[in-house]
């Protein structure tokens, strides 16, 4: 799948947003890819995956490991494309967890998967679990690298697209300035500056 295929189908899917958002970070920024709308399509879903599992079938993973929510469907697609299984974390008392006995054997070989990266903290937390379980990390990946190449991670990283997202410290915004109301991205409201 090629960088304009994948755009292509993220417009087409109205999950590429142009407007004024408060993200997760704090930051704002006009524009936003919304993975869940693409996601909700079970055939871009598969196809998503199957994409991401041809980049990373040369590390050897044994399992999928994705960070909840964000990373499940995509991770259980990647699972199907390569044919392993895909498991997910998820929070409890804040710290990412592997819960409904969900395991990882010693010396298990995990790729972990995420919708979007932005600084690289939720995969590395993701990594961390694995790891805390004697497994090893083969590597990483996501649909969406938001991190302009910053994630730092310190296995092999893949992104089907490197995306440079502008962003703004809110009180440096220049949509601010002009009075646009800015939106937490998934919301109809318009959210607190
Ligand atoms: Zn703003």
């Amino acid at each position: 799948m090629t960088r304009d295929e994948l755009l292509d189908l993220y417009r087409r899917s109205g999950a590429l947003l142009d407007g004024h958002f408060r993200l997760t970070s704090g930051l704002h920024s006009p524009g936003y890819l919304q993975c869940a709308l693409v996601l909700q399509h079970p055939p871009h879903a598969e196809a998503l995956g199957r994409a991401i599992a041809d980049h990373t079938r040369d590390l050897r993973p044994t399992v999928v490991l994705s960070p909840a929510l964000g990373g499940v469907v995509i991770g259980h697609e990647v699972g199907r494309a390569l044919g392993v299984r895909a498991i997910f974390a998820e929070r409890q008392d804040g710290a990412l967890t592997l819960r409904r006995g969900f395991a990882l054997d010693p010396g298990e070989k995990v790729i972990v998967v995420e919708d979007v990266v932005t600084t690289g903290g939720s995969t590395r937390e993701t990594m961390d679990v694995a790891r805390a379980a004697g497994a090893i990390v083969v590597g990483a990946c996501a649909i969406v690298d938001r991190s302009g190449g910053k994630q730092g991670l310190d296995v092999p990283f893949h992104a089907l697209l490197p995306m440079d997202v502008t962003t703004y410290q809110p009180e440096e915004c220049p949509l601010c300035k002009q009075g646009i109301a800015v939106v937490k991205p998934g919301s109809r409201t318009p959210a607190k500056p």
